[in-house]
């Protein structure tokens, strides 16, 4: 089965557009959360989202503020003010959809947490030790999460845990046990504003982690149109 794996698209509809026309044809798709938040497009891409075939979709923390599941203390002004709009302008659908979600799982032997299997919806995993401390709490042999908006890769193995920093369209065997994170469709923070998606094939356990060009110009206009705020509109040009 070729499995696309997407996490935090953050309202962003034009690098989710891109993102399924560069993936193509997927037997599913394995969402890891964060559909919402920062960008100007929430409900297109809860429905863009729902129509993907044999979708597993977890919340993220953006989420779950959105439908009022997370207090609004845990995010900084920028966060709030944005997390208020969008409150504002979820339709009862999206809002219905977002409220189904959980922010872990287990799918195909495969365990999925929108942040880390420790706290699925709070710990940045972006470092080697924390990571290690991780792997005692899930018992597949993989791990999905999102989160951090980093594309990485992290294997336990007899000596220890490693951290790897995947090049795109490049294909990297999951040898077991690996904690593994796609990067970001719609805010990426590792620098590079291109979309970041995998795919995973799940008879060969490899993981396939790509980038993708997408208008971010276009974007960052309709985010202007909203009033959301200039910080998170210049980041997605700088992809911090
Ligand atoms: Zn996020």
């Amino acid at each position: 089965m070729r499995v696309l794996i997407l996490s935090d698209i953050h309202a962003n509809a034009d690098a989710l557009s891109t993102v399924l026309s560069s993936a193509g044809s997927v037997d599913a798709a394995w969402c890891l959360g964060d559909l919402v938040g920062y960008g100007p497009d929430p409900n297109e891409c809860i429905a863009k989202i729902k129509e993907l075939p044999n979708l597993v979709c977890l919340q993220g923390n953006h989420d779950a503020a959105a439908t009022g599941h997370l207090a609004l203390e845990g995010f900084n002004a920028e966060a709030r003010a944005s997390i208020e709009w969008l409150r504002g302008c979820l339709t009862d659908e999206s809002r219905a959809f977002l409220e189904t979600l959980e922010p872990h799982t287990v799918t195909n032997g495969v365990s999925m947490a929108h942040a880390s299997p420790r706290q699925p919806m709070l710990e940045y995993l972006l470092d080697a030790y924390s990571a290690a401390q991780n792997f005692q709490y899930f018992e597949n042999d993989f791990c999905f999460v999102g989160h951090t908006h980093v594309p990485l890769l992290f294997f336990s193995q007899d000596r220890g845990v490693t951290m790897q920093v995947p090049a795109p369209d490049t294909e990297v065997l999951l040898a077991p046990r690996c904690i593994a994170n796609p990067g970001s469709v719609g805010q990426p923070r590792d620098r590079d504003p291109r979309a970041a998606y995998a795919i995973f094939d799940t008879e060969r356990d490899t993981w396939n982690y790509a980038r993708v060009p997408y208008d971010v110009e276009a974007v960052q206009g309709r985010m202007r149109t909203a009033g959301l705020p200039d910080r998170h509109v210049a980041r997605l040009a700088g992809g911090w």
